[in-house]
């Protein structure tokens, strides 16, 4: 069973279980019969199938949730047959009760025997003996119930907004948050496509997913395939290690016949070892969704060389690496090492050149909104710099091996970069632009910290406690008023009322212009 998520913090008394919803099979991803339970403590599920409690496998499982109150999910079938039909009891309980709600089930037509309609006889009779004795218990709380779950489930969202104890908690605190007046929106838990792995932390579940953007290109029946440009293994000359990435070591390497002006390139290529069958459909996406993108802040995708081991994807060469080291590099505490011994700063970054660096990212990032692209893991240890300060979005990956203390691992090997996510992320799982507009505003205050962990002081669990209750990040002490109003706008709790990432470009290029360049540090 998947997803189980348990809150620790609870402002309920305790209620009997009601199946609010028990809806016939439909066909989604997997086949589902959907379901949705109200109660607390959080209920206890069983189902019966053919007098049988039904044990779950890789065939007939429960996938669900709960939120604070609701148990919401799906009893999920993978090619269910005719040997599948027949009445399914759901059978909810805790402490104050149990009751049961029965659904027929018609999958497939059983090819041995006639057709006759799956709704014509009474239900099973094992199965409704199961129901009747806890039924009409049940029946009494359901209906003396019914009313306070509408009013609860309706009457509660409109006052706080979001379902669930973070919601709770942060209406009652943070009255000095600049956030506290926002009127949160209504979140739909997604529930029913959740992934296999979710992790509870305190009082909040991490669900785990994969980007459903890497399955745009190429797997669409409408949609020719992308083509990604091949190059020969022959053709690449590595010259030095650059990093490590999340699919393995990147390099600085030579390329022939690349440009049709020049014989040779730098470039920078990115290996894959000895992929197994998920790593390689990995790399795939991730070549076919770089070949889509293409602007002038985004780093340039040249093609893939897939000839042999290990798999190279080659991209355009930025000199000056990540920004984050970049960032580091610039800080008032860098010095560059002479003979081991500290003795020259690198030179500051000054406020034209941050806001600079920001408005870059910035349009980047107004251009993947114009593909409807989430990036979801936007921070500047993805982006890079190169010749001029050019900087340029430069990672479409979600797993990280490096930069380890950004991510919180969970569910075995996903990690989460929840410095960066707004409470919806966390929370819920919800990606969007309005979520990469927040991590926009994380970006930022990492460029005027010089490079800072958001949140250094903090433990992962401490993290996630402050996002989801409203907490921001203080204002950078060289931080202009100006700078921190665009932060604290992307970083507002409802996500419709966040910055635009077009408008925030368009001030903080004017803000730029604006501001005298008083240190050229870089040619
Ligand atoms: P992954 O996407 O696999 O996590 P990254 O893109 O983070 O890999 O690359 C790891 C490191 O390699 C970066 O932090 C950066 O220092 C270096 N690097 C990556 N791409 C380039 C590039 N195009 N030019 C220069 N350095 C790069």
């Amino acid at each position: 069973m998947y997803a189980l998520i348990v809150s620790n913090v609870s402002f309920l008394t305790a209620v009997p279980p009601v199946i609010v919803k028990l809806a016939e099979p439909e066909q989604r991803l997997d086949t589902c019969i959907e379901f949705t339970v109200w109660g607390y403590p959080q209920p206890q599920l069983r189902w019966f199938h053919k007098q049988k409690e039904i044990i779950e496998n890789d065939y007939i499982r429960t996938e669900m949730g709960f939120y604070q109150d609701y148990l919401e999910g799906c009893l999920t079938f993978q090619n269910p047959t005719h040997i599948n039909n027949g009445n399914y009891t759901l059978e909810a309980s805790n402490a104050m009760g149990t009751v049961t709600k029965t659904v027929y089930g018609h999958f497939l037509e059983n090819p041995d025997e006639p057709v006759t309609p799956p709704h014509s006889g009474p239900p099973d009779e094992d199965t409704f003996g199961v129901s009747i004795a806890v039924g009409l218990a049940g029946f009494a709380c359901v209906l003396l119930l019914v009313l306070f779950v509408l009013i609860n489930k309706y009457g509660r969202r409109s006052k706080f907004g979001m379902k669930g104890p973070v919601a709770v908690i942060s209406g009652e605190e943070d009255s000095a948050s600049p956030l506290h007046h926002v009127n949160h929106g209504i979140i739909t838990p997604c529930t029913l496509d959740a992934g296999p792995d979710a992790v509870v932390i305190g009082m909040t579940r991490i669900p785990v997913v994969e980007n459903p953007q890497y399955f745009r290109h190429g797997h669409n029946c409408n949609k020719p395939a992308t083509l990604v440009q091949h190059i020969k293994r022959r053709d690449i000359i590595l010259k030095r290690e650059l990093g490590e990435g999340a699919f393995g070591k990147v390099f600085l390497a030579e390329c022939y016949n690349l440009s049709p002006t020049k014989d040779k390139m730098l470039v920078a290529v990115k290996t894959l070892k000895d992929p197994n069958l998920s790593a390689r459909k990995d790399f795939q996406r991730e070549a076919e969704l770089l070949t889509n993108l293409q602007h002038d802040h985004i780093v340039k995708f040249y093609g893939v060389c897939v000839d042999g081991d290990p798999l190279i994807m080659v991209f355009e060469y930025m000199k000056h690496g990540d920004l984050n080291k970049f960032l580091r590099a610039h800080g008032p505490d860098a010095m560059i090492l002479v003979d081991g011994q500290p003795l020259q700063s690198n030179g500051e970054l000054g406020l034209s050149q941050m806001l600079h660096i920001a408005t870059q990212i910035a349009s980047g990032m107004v251009y993947l909104a114009s593909q409807h692209f989430v990036h979801r893991d936007l921070a500047t240890r993805n982006c890079l710099v190169g010749n001029g300060l050019l900087v340029k979005i430069g990672d479409f990956g979600m797993s990280r091996d490096i930069y380890s203390s950004d991510y919180y691992r969970v569910g075995g090997h996903t990690m989460l970069p929840i410095r960066w996510m707004p409470p919806e992320s966390i929370m819920y799982r919800k990606f969007s632009t309005e979520s990469d507009v927040w991590s926009f505003g994380v970006i930022l205050w990492e460029i005027f910290t010089y490079g800072k962990q958001p949140w250094f002081q903090l433990g992962n669990n401490e993290v996630i406690e402050c996002i989801t209750q409203g907490r921001v990040l203080e204002r950078p002490r060289i931080c202009p008023k100006e700078v921190y109003d665009i932060m604290l706008g992307c970083w507002q709790r409802e996500p419709q009322q966040r910055l635009n990432i077009k408008d925030i470009q368009k001030v903080l290029f004017a803000m730029g212009k604006a501001t005298p360049v008083y240190l050229d540090i870089l040619g």
